[in-house]
C-alpha cells in the first residue's frame, strides 16, 4: 500500500498501526495517544465496517492511512477522506498490508481469529505487537509463538489479567512459578441462578459490572469463555504448564492477576478496571506514561472478595479447560463454534446457557488433524463456522 508520509514526523517519534481502531481497545489506544501527539505518530487504522468512525478518527490523529475490512464501503471512506491527504484502502488483504508496512508498534484489537493473518503479518515482521485479540493465540498459540521467536517480534499483553501477570511474573526464574491464578469478575451473572440464566437477553448479557468492552468479550464474560480463551492465552503467553492456570472469581475486578511462587509469595497487579493502564504499559514498554484511569484509593476499598468459579453454571470454562489440554485442533473449535454461538445469541437464535452446549457439540465432531500453518487454522476454523451454523439452525 502507498502512503504519504512525512519524514519529519518519523524524526524522534514512536510509529503505531492500530487494528480494529473503532472497537472498545482501539478507541482507548486513541484516547492515550492524542495526550502523547508528540511522542507517537498514527500510520494506520483499521476498522470491517464503521466508515464513519474510522475516517473522523483517521483525520483527528492525522493517521497516514486508513483501511475498512468490507470493500463496498472503499469509495465512502476515499470520498470522507478526500483533501486530507490520508490514503484510504478497503479489504482484508489491505488490512494484513497496513499490519505489514513499517510500524514500530501495532495495537492488535480485531475481535476474534478475524485477527489472524494481520496479527500474523505484523509478527513476522518483527513489530513490537500491544496484544489484545487472545482469540489468535487461542487458535494458533503455537504457531505464533514460534513466529515471534524467530522474528524477533515482541508480544506485549494488552489483556489486563495477562498484563497483570507480565509485570509480576520473573522470566529471569519461570521455575520458581509455582502458579498463576487469574481473576474473574465472574460477569453479569455470578449470583444468577440456571433458570434465570436461560432467560438472559442479549443486553442483560452485555452488562459487564465493570468493564465497558465490544459485545462479543461482553457475552464471553458473562458465559466464562472469556476467561477460559484467557487460560489458552495465558499458556502461550508464559512459560508455564496448563495445570499451574488457577481461575478465581474476585468480583470487583480490583486485583487483576497474581503470580505465586515456590517460597509462599504472591505478586499482584492492582488498579481500577480501565484498559487505559494496560494499553499505557504496553505504548511505553519498557517505560510509563502517565494514564488517565482513575486511582484506586485502597481506604475505600470495603472489601476485596474471592470465591471459586462454578464450573457447573459456567461449563464453558470446564470445555476451555479441556481445549486448552488437548491442544492441536480443538482450540479452533472451541473458539470458532464459540464466536458462531456467541453471534447467534445476539440475534436472538439461541439461549445464553446453549452457547456451551453447542461448543461442546462442536468439540465432540471435531477432534483430530494436525495443524503446521495457518492456513491449516483457518481451513478447520471455517470447517466448523459451516457446521455449528447449520446445527444452530436446525437447534431449536
Ligand atoms: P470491539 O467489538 O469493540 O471492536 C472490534 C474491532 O475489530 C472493531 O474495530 C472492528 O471494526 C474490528 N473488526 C471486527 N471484525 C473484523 C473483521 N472481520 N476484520 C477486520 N476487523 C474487524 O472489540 P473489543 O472489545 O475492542 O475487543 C477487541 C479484542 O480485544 C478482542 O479480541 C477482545 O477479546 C480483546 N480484549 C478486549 C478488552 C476490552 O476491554 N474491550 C479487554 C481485553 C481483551
Ligand atoms: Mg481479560
Amino acid at each position: 500500500m502507498k502512503t504519504k508520509v512525512n519524514p519529519e514526523d518519523y524524526k524522534c517519534k514512536k510509529t503505531i498501526t492500530i487494528l480494529g481502531s473503532t472497537g472498545s481497545i482501539g478507541k482507548n489506544t486513541l484516547d492515550l495517544l492524542e495526550r502523547y501527539e508528540s511522542q507517537y505518530k498514527v500510520n494506520f487504522l483499521t476498522a470491517q465496517s464503521n466508515v464513519k468512525l474510522l475516517a473522523s478518527q483517521a483525520k483527528k490523529c492525522r493517521a497516514s492511512g486508513a483501511v475498512i475490512g468490507d470493500p463496498s464501503l472503499y469509495e465512502e471512506l476515499k470520498g470522507l477522506l478526500s483533501g486530507t491527504g490520508i490514503n484510504a484502502a478497503a479489504g482484508s488483504e489491505a488490512i494484513v498490508d497496513a499490519a505489514r508496512a513499517p510500524s514500530d508498534f501495532v495495537m492488535a484489537a480485531i475481535v476474534g481469529a478475524a485477527g489472524l493473518y494481520p496479527t500474523m503479518a505484523a509478527v513476522s515482521r518483527g513489530a513490537v505487537v500491544c496484544l489484545a485479540n487472545k482469540e489468535c493465540l487461542v487458535c494458533a498459540g503455537d504457531l505464533m509463538i514460534s513466529e515471534v521467536r524467530s522474528s524477533g517480534a515482541t508480544l506485549l499483553p494488552v489483556d489486563s489479567e495477562h498484563n497483570a501477570i507480565f509485570q509480576v511474573f520473573d522470566f529471569e526464574q519461570p521455575e520458581c512459578v509455582e502458579k498463576i491464578i487469574l481473576t474473574a469478575s465472574g460477569g453479569p451473572f455470578r449470583k444468577s441462578t440456571e433458570a434465570e440464566m436461560e432467560i438472559a437477553t442479549p443486553a442483560q448479557a452485555v452488562a459487564h459490572p465493570n468493564w465497558t468492552m465490544g459485545a462479543k468479550i461482553s457475552v464471553d464474560s458473562a458465559t466464562m469463555m472469556n476467561k477460559g480463551l484467557e487460560m489458552i492465552e495465558a499458556y502461550h503467553l508464559f512459560p508455564i504448564k496448563p495445570d499451574q492456570i488457577e481461575v478465581l472469581v474476585h468480583p470487583q475486578s480490583v486485583i487483576h492477576s497474581l503470580v505465586a511462587y515456590v517460597d509462599g509469595s504472591v505478586l499482584a497487579q492492582l488498579g481500577t478496571p480501565d484498559m487505559r493502564t494496560p494499553i499505557a504499559y504496553c505504548l511505553a514498554w519498557p517505560g510509563r506514561i502517565n494514564a488517565p484511569s482513575p486511582r484506586l484509593n485502597l481506604s475505600e476499598l470495603s472489601q476485596l472478595d474471592f470465591e471459586p468459579p462454578d464450573e457447573m453454571r459456567f461449563f464453558s470454562l470446564k470445555l476451555a479447560r479441556n481445549a486448552l489440554e488437548s491442544g492441536g485442533v480443538v482450540p479452533i473449535v472451541l473458539n470458532a463454534s464459540n464466536e458462531v454461538a456467541v453471534e447467534a445469541f445476539l440475534k436472538g437464535k439461541i439461549k445464553l446457557t446453549d452457547i456451551s452446549k453447542i461448543v461442546e457439540n462442536q468439540m465432540n465432531q471435531f477432534v483430530g488433524g494436525v495443524i503446521n500453518s495457518l492456513s491449516d487454522v483457518v481451513e478447520v476454523d471455517n470447517e466448523v463456522r459451516i457446521y455449528t451454523k447449520e446445527y444452530i439452525n436446525k437447534y431449536n
